[in-house]
């Protein structure tokens, strides 16, 4: 007999109508003699909503009660599909996380899942029960709620899969696998048969929304293959393994792009040993995420200029922090809002010469203009203007003979 952890998104679970569909696909697998765990989460639009709601009370929400709040939305999906199978004639029970419980470490909003009580789990799944357990959430050492960081029903699935030893682990969602690029934004995308863990990472955390990038890590740390598929189509899906055999003979497996990014930079800062520190230190402690960064080399020795990049709901503070930073001096300092960083990404490029070229040479042909550059071993990012990322995947895509 098999354990099999289903989880369903909140677009696969957005309904009544949704909640009594995924419910069929439960039933099929308990009825093929699974051993059925279900991870749930809230329905599309609630952790939106509960989050506007928290801003509406406090522009300085108090952290620990922000994350009692957002993790309520999963409690209602989970009684929803549990009453649901309940009502079809099998053995069900919600659970939520501090009732198993599932212990987390580190700060609220952004927690990881450190274990899973299985004990009664195990002994309901043997008697036959379908357990349907809350995603996103968990508690820490000092039994408060914490949740693992938006999207986090997904890292929930991974550590059930982990901890109760499944044999499967399959992501339902609102697309049948993971494409070349996100399917809703390009209509030549395809799909991807089978991923390596260091792929889907990159393409995860370049802005591909279909896995969140803390559960890929999870995944690769306890090497749990992962299914994507479809809760709206039966049709085969993208399996995320770390198996090394050879998939195709792609160079480039995907393409990503983000939304909303800015870039700052700062015009003829004064050089010397510890200026970087210096001004990335107030945005560290102010929890700024900076993304890009590039520092000229100062040709006089004395003075350099240094760009990066950070979300632009965050380029007011920065503004203000790099204004008030005492410890650095420049001649000028200027922002720009609207960009979009759009990667390229695949393991055959550390074999294959000439990609870099390749992909500039791209985008010149349609006339985009590349402000920032980054690149790791198996990716390629550029940080163009945002009214041209459609065209800039368009030509990448085809360049790269992903369609
Ligand atoms: P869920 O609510 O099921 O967790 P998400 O909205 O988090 O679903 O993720 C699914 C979405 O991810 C799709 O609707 C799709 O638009 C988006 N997406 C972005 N990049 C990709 C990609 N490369 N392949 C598939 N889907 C992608
Ligand atoms: N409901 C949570 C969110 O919207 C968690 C999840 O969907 O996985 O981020
Ligand atoms: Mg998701």
């Amino acid at each position: 007999m098999k354990t099999v952890v289903l989880k369903f998104g909140g677009t696969s679970v957005g309904s009544i109508d949704r909640i009594k569909k995924v419910c069929k696909i439960i039933a099929f697998y308990k009825k093929n003699r699974n051993r059925v765990v279900v991870v749930s989460s809230a329905m599309s639009g609630v952790t939106n909503e509960l989050v506007n709601k928290s801003k509406l009370i406090s522009n300085n929400f108090d952290r620990a009660e922000y994350d009692v709040l957002v993790s309520t939305g999963e409690q209602v999906s989970c009684a929803l599909i549990a009453g649901r199978l309940k009502h079809n004639g099998f053995k069900s029970r919600s659970w939520t996380s501090w009732q198993l419980p599932i212990l987390t470490d580190g700060p609220y909003s952004s927690a990881r899942i450190s274990s899973v009580g299985i004990k009664e789990l195990n002994k309901y799944i043997k008697s036959g029960g379908i357990p349907i357990i809350t995603g996103f959430q968990g508690i820490n050492n000092d039994f408060r709620i914490t949740t693992i960081g938006r999207s986090g029903s997904d890292a929930t699935a991974i550590m059930l899969a982990k901890f109760i030893k499944a044999d499967e682990c399959i992501i339902y969602t609102d697309v049948d696998g993971v494409y070349t690029t996100d399917p809703r934004q390009h209509n030549k995308a395809k799909k991807i048969k089978k991923i390596l863990y260091d792929e889907m990472l990159e393409m995860a955390s370049l802005g591909s929304k279909v896995m969140q990038p803390t559960s890929v890590q999870d995944a690769k740390l306890n090497k749990i293959d992962i299914k994507v598929k479809s809760s709206f189509v039966s049709k085969s899906g993208t399996l995320i393994t770390g198996s090394n055999k050879v998939f195709s003979n792609q160079i480039i497996t995907g393409i990503s792009s983000t939304k909303n990014d800015a870039k700052i930079t700062i015009v003829g800062v004064k050089d010397r040993p510890g200026v970087a520190a210096s001004i990335f230190r107030p945005l560290s402690k102010n929890l700024i995420n900076v993304d890009m960064v590039v520092q000229n080399i100062s040709q006089n020795g004395k003075e350099t200029d240094l760009t990066f990049t950070i979300k632009s709901e965050d380029l007011k503070k920065t503004e203000r922090l790099i204004k008030k930073n005492k410890s650095i001096s420049y001649k000028k300092l200027s922002f720009d809002k609207d960009l979009s960083k759009v990667s390229i990404i695949g393991v055959g490029m550390i074999t294959t010469p000439g990609i870099t070229y390749r992909m500039f040479q791209a985008l010149a042909s349609k006339k985009i203009n590349i402000l920032v550059i980054s690149t790791s071993e198996i990716k390629i990012s550029v940080l163009i203007s945002s009214k041209s990322v459609k065209k800039a995947i368009a030509v990448l895509h085809k360049e790269f003979k992903l369609e």
